[in-house]
């Protein structure tokens, strides 16, 4: 193993964490952050199950990855995300290391396409709603009816240094797939529906600047553009 990798080590004991009860509260855990795909070159013995094994009785052993949140105006936030349709392993990990990274960034919903991955996926924190930190893997999403609308101040990931009002409707509800494929539907009110409307716009090549003004957007293009020029210097 390539110890020069990992780019955060964090220790604590399992009653700190709200994981499965998979694991005895008393095991110590070990989590290693690698920084994208770097996780890839872990040997396979310290990720059994695509995500953790135990060393030894005691100490377990987590790998994750913060992934790149790609910015406006990258191209593939444009793309149109493909359908899922293999439930597997590999969509697993996805969902944990997205996990990691919109808790890491920090924010309450992140899409796929926004860490290079241009696949109907989202996960969203529904911690308020369940009252525990909790995240909500919704596997192609569609919104299947809505009703009145709503304006609430929205921000992205992956559109930096812009927030602004955006007009939605107040209740949604959706139709998605769980992990295990199995089709589900949600209704969701208020801020909880702007997340869900803002995530799924992401698998359509929508940001929420597209929900503004051509003034506003004109604006900031040009703002983007000087960033980018400055960069470059
Ligand atoms: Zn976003």
């Amino acid at each position: 193993m390539d110890t020069s990798l990992p780019i955060d080590v964090r220790c604590f004991h399992m009653k700190m964490l709200n994981q499965p009860v998979l694991w005895r509260k008393s095991d110590l855990c070990v989590i290693v952050y690698f920084k994208e795909d770097k996780k890839k070159k872990l040997p396979p013995s310290l990720l059994v199950g695509g995500f953790h094994t135990r060393l030894n009785k005691n100490i377990i052993f987590l790998s994750m990855a913060i992934r790149t949140i790609l910015e406006f105006p990258d191209p593939v936030l444009r793309q149109q995300a493909q359908a899922i349709t293999v439930f597997d392993e590999g969509l697993m990990e996805l969902v944990k290391d997205m996990t990691e990274t919109m808790y890491d960034a920090p924010g309450i919903g992140l899409a796929a396409p926004q860490i290079g991955e241009s696949i109907q996926l989202i996960v969203v924190d529904v911690a308020k709603i369940e009252k525990e930190q909790k995240v909500l893997a919704m596997i192609n999403p569609r919104l299947i009816g809505y009703e009145g609308t709503q304006v609430d101040e929205e921000g992205c990931l992956s559109v930096i240094e812009l927030t602004a009002n955006v007009k939605r409707y107040k209740k949604v509800t959706v139709s998605y797939q769980n992990l295990s494929g199995d089709p589900r539907e949600l209704t969701a009110e208020d801020r909880f529906a702007v997340v869900l409307q803002h995530e799924i716009d992401h698998l359509h090549g929508i940001l929420f600047l597209d929900h503004l003004s051509a003034l506003k957007r004109t604006l900031y293009k040009k703002k983007v553009q000087k960033m980018l020029a400055e960069k470059k210097k």
